[in-house]
């Protein structure tokens, strides 16, 4: 057997599509959320990055001012005593806190004998080591200059210094006469001091009169020597990155004229990255005409932070949200257009089956059926307008069956179902068989055509038929009710033309009777009954009964519940409900007696829970789903002490159709209370609202049932069922199962529940109970299901 596919499969693909999509969709935006918030912590970077530039920049240029300021102090006066050197610094500079130290070489020549020449007193400065000197003219070996730092402030930590000549070390000396050509400060590469501290050394030129001279001639002839001012890097940096929030921004100081680049500075202790292209951010100082260095860095993980970590996250969240709403939607569209399908192919399964069904095979004439849906349309159509019902019975068929055979019989009814349908052309007529000889026709008529109509009929049945070498003539009875006087319902119209027909038998051949109302005191038996109904209700334990008919699970044989069926005993005999439920509700009894089914049936499954997990369900009129029903449920469960997962209701499709049903139902659903469609298949107007109802189950019609293995349409119809239900998310069981063959079918169709005869007719609760326990010996047949 094929297992049925869960409905939620068939839509894997499209589903998956659109999932996929969304997911793309999603990645795609949390990438820009991603890219804009690195942008924006760049754009944060940047900006403390170029600040501290900026601000780096202009305290070198501070410090090259003050600098210039301790030139001019040896500009102006000759003899500058250490005292007043470390005085006249201390207080130009004195809250520089990233100056190491600032000291001052004087330039000293000698003369071809080697007397040396200053401006400087001796007696002012430490002795000087001359011969460490170097020489413009080396060559020529006569003229000595000398550039020995003789002035130092603060002198402690820098005492080694003191008499280093400027002009003794090749790259010194290139600084200290580009300063001294060019008039302008220079900044020195870096040198390494103590540890691994960097620092910068600014080599500012000092002149005769403390301006540089305006030619290099001059400036070589006028220069006085070189004041030397060594800043710390870090101090200078970690002071100059005080703007924006630096803790934000990974910050480093290289110089770039260097490959690899030179780590100078970093804001705490950083090392260079690897890869170079992480230093998103970059800014120069520039610290002379011709050098520069770099301030470089990139967004610290914690500046991510403030720019908004979370907007990646929520929009991956939100596309998530968005992506599983969108495969929603779409699962929900798909499967709305399937059930719609589906109900249209069972939409026409049914027209199809009702119109095979409501046909008499032998003179393809519509049977009862077929009347009663004509006669629910024409009236639907035409509420004002008078029918004529005629009820027609042949006189003296049944000698014909037995004198010529049936086969002769048959060839009669057919002659006579062709010669009266040329009555029913147009829609407002029709031609049906009833019985075996029984006819009706029914016509839209004006008052005074009743009696043309008739004549024309009993013309038409009375033209001979040939059947073997003799012409038969038929008489025929004919019994006349008129809608909407002599009643408005199928049954109450042919009730009274069959009165009317009786009555017209008893009168000669080709008698046609209109029904009158003095005749229906023939028809006082239903009255009869229904008078007796009306008391039996009175004492409706002493006169009704409920027998269960068991609903087993086809593959293992155990009962899932039963159905009450309610019997009436009257006067030794036993009535159908068939006959007496329309009877009650046509004389409005069903409220009381649906009350009486309800309350005995839970009493019983009250009763059983004690030994086993029973469940009931009963069969609800229409006429008891207008008042408050929902609310004598929950109190007669209440009373019973039954679980509402205990009762089922059974209600007809057309029964669950209208609004105060849905609503009762809806109610009776919010008890807790499950229900089941009856008859399904059978009379349903509206599918799409079957799947507004609060419904579990369908319960295949037993007319689908009965053509199982006879007919295609019915198998069909079964499957469309299964379908509609598969789609509705709601279980089925069948009806009236009478074979293992029908059975076999409808387990093969996924139709795992069923009910019938072939399982058991309804019980006593005793019996019931019985088999409850005992479960239901399966016909061999289904065993291999
Ligand atoms: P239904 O609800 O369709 O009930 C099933 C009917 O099919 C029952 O007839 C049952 O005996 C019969 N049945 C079960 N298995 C088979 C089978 O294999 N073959 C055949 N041919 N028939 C089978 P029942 O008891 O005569 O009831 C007839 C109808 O009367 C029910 O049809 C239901 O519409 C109505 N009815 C019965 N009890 C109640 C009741 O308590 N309240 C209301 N409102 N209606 C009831
Ligand atoms: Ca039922
Ligand atoms: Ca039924």
């Amino acid at each position: 057997m094929q297992p049925s596919t869960p409905s939620g499969w068939r839509y894997t693909i499209p589903v998956a599509l659109v999932a996929a999509l969304g997911l793309g969709l999603t990645g795609g935006f949390v990438d820009m959320q991603r890219h804009l918030v690195a942008e924006s912590a760049d754009e944060v970077a940047d900006q403390t990055i170029s600040e501290a530039a900026e601000q780096a920049g202009q305290s070198l240029g501070a410090l090259k001012g003050s600098t210039r300021a301790v030139t001019g102090l040896f500009a102006v006066q000759r003899n500058v005593s250490h005292h007043q050197y470390g005085a006249f610094v201390r207080r130009v500079l004195g809250g520089s806190d990233d100056v190491d130290s600032v000291q001052f070489a004087p330039r000293i020549t000698s003369n071809r004998r080697g007397d040396i020449r200053t401006r400087f007193a001796k007696s002012q400065g430490p002795a000087v080591s001359t011969g460490t000197g170097s020489t413009d003219q080396a060559a020529s070996g006569r003229r000595r200059e000398y550039l020995p730092i003789m002035y130092s402030e603060p002198l402690i930590g820098h005492e080694q210094a003191i008499g280093l000549d400027l002009l003794s070390d090749p790259t010194r000396r290139a600084i200290v006469v580009k300063a001294r050509d060019t008039g302008q400060a220079q900044v020195s590469e870096f040198r390494q001091t103590y540890g691994d501290a960097a620092q910068l050394v600014i080599y500012t030129p000092a002149y005769r009169n403390g301006r540089p001279p305006p030619t290099v001639r001059k400036r070589r002839a006028q220069w006085t020597g070189v004041a030397l001012t060594s800043i710390r890097v870090s101090d200078w940096m970690q002071a100059a990155a005080t703007h924006g929030d630096p803790d934000l921004t990974s910050m480093m100081l290289t110089d770039s004229r260097e490959d690899p680049p030179k780590l100078l500075w970093s804001i705490d202790g950083t090392p260079l990255p690897e890869n170079p292209e992480l230093l998103t951010s970059r800014a120069k100082i520039s610290i002379s005409d011709d050098q520069d260095l770099v301030v470089a860095g990139f967004p610290a993980p914690e500046l991510l932070a403030t720019q908004g970590w979370w907007r990646p996250l929520a929009a991956l969240l939100a596309g998530l949200l968005f992506t599983f709403m969108l495969c929603f939607s779409v699962w929900k569209w798909l499967d709305a257009r399937r059930i719609r399908r589906t109900a249209n192919d069972l939409q026409q399964a049914t027209n199809r089956l009702r119109f095979l069904a409501e046909r008499d095979p032998l003179t393809g004439l519509p049977h009862r059926d077929g009347l009663h849906s004509w006669l629910d349309e024409w009236s639907a159509r035409n509420p004002e307008r008078s029918l004529a019902f005629l009820f027609i019975d042949l006189d003296g068929f049944k000698e014909v069956n037995t004198a010529w055979g049936h086969p002769t019989g048959d060839l009669v009814l057919r002659q006579i179902a062709e010669r009266l349908s040329v009555l029913s052309g147009d829609p407002d007529s029709i031609v049906a068989r009833l019985g075996s000889d029984e006819f009706v026709v029914a016509r839209a008529v004006d008052r005074g055509s009743i009696d043309g109509l008739a004549t024309m009929v009993v013309t038409l049945v009375a033209e001979p038929i040939p059947i073997g070498d003799r012409d038969v003539q038929f008489t025929s009875s004919v019994g006349i009710a008129v809608r909407p006087e002599d009643g408005s319902t199928l049954d109450s119209l042919l009730v009274n033309a069959d009165i009317a027909v009786r009555e017209a038998k008893k009168q000669p051949a080709d008698s046609v009777v209109r029904f009158d109302p003095v005749m229906a005191a023939q028809g006082a038996s239903r009255r009869q009954l229904a008078r007796s109904l009306r008391i039996a209700m009175r004492h409706p334990d002493r006169n009704f009964f409920l027998e269960y008919q068991p609903q087993i699970d086809m593959r293992t044989g155990s009962l899932v519940g039963v159905e009450a069926l309610v019997r009436w005993h009257e006067t030794g005999r036993l009535i159908s409900p068939l006959e007496f439920v329309p009877l009650a509700r046509e004389h409005g009894l069903m409220q009381q007696l649906g009350s009486w089914v309800l309350e005995s049936a839970c009493k019983t499954v009250a009763e059983w829970r004690k030994s086993i997990d029973a469940v009931v369900s009963i069969n609800v009129d229409t006429a008891q789903l207008t008042g408050d029903f929902a609310t004598v449920v929950s109190t007669v469960l209440g009373r019973c002490g039954v679980a509402p997962e205990w009762l089922i209701v059974e209600v007809t499709e057309g029964a669950a159709m209208t609004r105060d049903a849905s609503r009762e139902l809806d109610h009776i659903r919010a008890l807790g209370v499950n229900i089941a469609i009856d008859d399904f298949g059978t009379g349903f107007s509206s599918l799409s609202r079957l799947a507004d109802l609060p419904t579990h189950q369908l319960k295949i019609d037993r007319a689908f049932v009965s053509g199982l293995g006879e007919s295609a349409e019915s198998r069909e119809i079964v499957r469309t069922i299964v379908a509609l239900a598969d789609s509705l998310g709601l279980e089925t069981m069948a009806e009236g199962v009478e074979t293992a063959h029908q059975a076999e079918i409808l387990l093969e169709e996924g139709v795992y529940y069923a009910q019938g005869f072939l399982f058991a007719r309804p019980l006593p609760p005793d019996l019931c109970l019985q088999m409850w326990s005992t479960g239901i010996a399966m016909p061999q047949a289904l065993a291999r299901h």
